[in-house]
Formats: C-alpha cells, structure tokens, sequence
C-alpha cells in the first residue's frame, strides 16, 4: 500500500489537508499524518473538529524563537521523520514554514513531494512574508503540484513548471467548509436579534505593530459609527496581535474571543452580513459563501476573489478601511449587493477526492 506522509503545521495546514484523509483511504492509500507544532493549540483544535489522531508529534516550538532557528529545527526534525517513515510521498500545504522545511527534507531524501494548494503568487517577496517565499520555492522541489485555479496553473508555468506534473483541483478549504457546515448537531452561536453580526481577524506577521493597530482602530471606528453592527473578532495565539487587540478591549459590541476551532468558525462565518480579514484561508471560504470582504492586505494571492466580486483589496490603512466598510453598512449599498454572490473559483468541494485518485494513479 502506498504510504503517503502528510506534514502539518498551523491551522490552515489542518484545516485544509484533513479533508484528504479519508479519500486517500478510499482509493487504498495509506496517510501518514505529522504533526510538526508550529502552532500546536490551533492545529489540535482542528484535529479535534475532523476527527483526525495525528500518528507523528513533534515539538519543534520555542518561546521567542527566530525563523531561522524555527525553519532549522522543522528541517531536522521532519527529516528524521521521513528517513524513518520512508513514505512514498510527502505531501505538504500552502506557505508555511512546515511546508517549506518539510518539502526541502523530502527533496534532499529524494522523497517525491506532492504540494497541495500550489501556484498564488503575490508577486512581491516579502508579503506575505515570508510565505511567498516558501511557496514559490515548494514550487522548485514539489513533484507534482495541486492547483486550486487555472490563474495558479499559469503562474507555475511562467516559472518554468513542467505542465503534465501541474493539476487543477479547486481548493480543499471547501470541503473543510462544506464538512462543517453539514455538522448540524454543532452549538449555534448566540447573536442578539436586530443586530447585524460582522466578523473582524487579523494576524499576518508583516502587519504586526502600529499597521495592525491601526486596523484594530478601524474596527472600533466602524462599530461606533454603527450601532446596529455586532462584532465578532476571534484572537490569534499570536502575543504580539493580543497585545494590539486592546485596542478595542471592553468597546461595547465587540466580542474578543477565543478561537473557535474550524466547524464552529465555519457556521460563525457563515451567519456574518461583512467581514474583515488579512487570512488567506478566509477569503477563498467568503467568496464560497457570497459574504462582502474588505481584504485588510496591499496584495492578495487570492485575486480570483477579487475577479468573483466577493473580495475587496482595502489596505491595511485605518481610514481607507473604516471607509469602505461604511460605504458597505450604509442602507441598500449597491456595492454591498454587487459583492453577495457565491462563487466556486476555489472550488465545489471534490477537491480531496481529486487529489487522492491523481495520487493514487502516480
Ligand atoms: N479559522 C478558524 N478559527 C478562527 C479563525 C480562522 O478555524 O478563529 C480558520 C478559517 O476558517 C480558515 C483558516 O482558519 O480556514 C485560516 O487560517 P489563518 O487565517 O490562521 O491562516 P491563513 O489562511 O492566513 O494562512
């Protein structure tokens, strides 16, 4: 049986690559899953919500820990674990640092790699920094590349990536969110009647500082401005953005929380009238879903979003983005209306499916 070995790190890895556990199975191959820690409490928080044991767990973490040493210690550590895993593939998903490190070990092991969600460019270095760096290099070593769009598609092939090993699938974030929206047996979320609930996340490293405060001020501009308005802000782990959310601690109709894990996001998600956002992840789930986006961002690799008319790219300025959203709040905005519809750009949920029959087939 061939054994493939799924490396995941962070959130979105999870999010994004459980759904392919089970259809690798159905097509009788065997998924291996690592987990590498990088962000270990958001990650579990997904295994739980999927069902998913990882067989392999590392402790790569550090307090304080530079890039440079976080990348030198995931290189290591999924090395050992490939030389002694001896999978037949290593899959690995999107931007992150376990991404990167996790296809340079399977290259220099000379283990194919297969990179799933491959091909957004931003087409500037350092934003978002450094996942476009990790993506276009996954690029260099990754065998066969899983792309979501055929924009994803052309931007490989610029580089130069031969065409026959480059497969357009969709994106599994939909099957992650078409899983949890059909768990109806899941606690719904309390939002108080004639309120109309908005949903506000923040936390690319590049923003960090006086940018992300400024994009907390934003939130709290627009919630004043609009007492009808209900704010929904789930708080990365990350110190630096918790810090900055006090920006807004203790404003009456913004609700700090805790991260939900994905299925209760999903369904929070999926009852907001406008969202906020500089996650990648979120913005292909809201032009699924045909929810009005302000892109807290400069650049989007997800300009297919942008092209389906869900995503607005606002910046990550204060004023530019409290002014786009009132012009979005205000009473029957015929740019509101414009942006509120579904889109499956990124995909209608077979992209796992896709994927395990291609692997299966190699
Ligand atoms: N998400 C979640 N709980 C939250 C916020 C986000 O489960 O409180 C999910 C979201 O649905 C999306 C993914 O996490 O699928 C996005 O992750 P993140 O924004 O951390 O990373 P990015 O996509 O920007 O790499």
């Amino acid at each position: 049986m061939k054994r493939i070995l799924l490396m995941i790190g962070t959130r979105p890895e999870a999010i994004k690559l459980c759904p392919l556990i089970p259809a690798l199975r159905k097509r009788g191959l065997e998924p291996i899953v690592c987990s590498t820690g990088q962000h270990r409490e958001l990650s579990e928080e997904a295994f739980r919500d999927f069902g998913v044991t990882p067989q392999i767990v590392l402790d790569t973490m550090r307090r304080g820990q530079s890039l440079t040493s976080l990348c030198a210690r995931l290189l290591t550590e999924t090395g050992e674990v490939i030389r002694r895993v001896k999978p037949d593939c290593v899959a690995v998903q999107g931007d992150t640092s376990t991404a990167y490190a996790s296809a340079l070990a399977a290259f220099y092991e000379k283990i194919p790699v297969a990179h799933v969600e491959a091909g957004l460019r931003t087409h500037q270095p350092r934003s978002p920094f450094p996942e476009e760096y990790h993506r276009r290099a996954i690029a260099v070593m990754a065998t066969v590349h899983f792309v979501p769009t055929p924009t994803a598609k052309r931007n490989l092939l610029v580089e130069g990536v031969d065409g026959h090993c480059i497969h357009v699938v969709g994106n599994t974030v939909i099957d992650a969110l078409q899983y949890s929206l059909s768990r109806a047996e899941t606690a719904e979320w309390d939002i108080p009647p004639r309120l109309v609930p908005i949903l506000f996340t923040a936390h690319r490293r590049e923003l960090q500082g006086e940018t992300m405060r400024g994009m907390f001020r934003a939130l709290r501009r627009i919630v004043e401005e609009h007492p009808n308005v209900i704010a929904f802000c789930p708080l990365h782990s990350n110190p630096s953005v918790r810090e900055t959310a006090k920006e807004v601690e203790g404003i009456e109709r913004i609700r700090l929380i805790a991260p939900p894990g994905p299925v209760r996001f999903h369904r929070l998600l999926a009852k907001c009238k406008l969202v906020l956002t500089d996650s990648g992840g979120i913005q292909e789930e809201v032009t699924a879903l045909g929810i009005p986006t302000l892109v807290m961002r400069y650049s989007t690799e997800r300009t297919e979003g942008i092209e389906a008319g869900c995503l607005m790219l606002a910046g990550a300025h204060e004023d530019g983005i409290a002014a786009a959203a009132r012009e979005l709040l205000k009473p029957n905005s015929e740019l509101y209306e414009s942006m509120c519809h579904p889109s499956d750009v990124f995909g209608n949920g077979k992209t796992s499916e896709k994927i395990a029959t291609i692997l299966s087939q190699l």
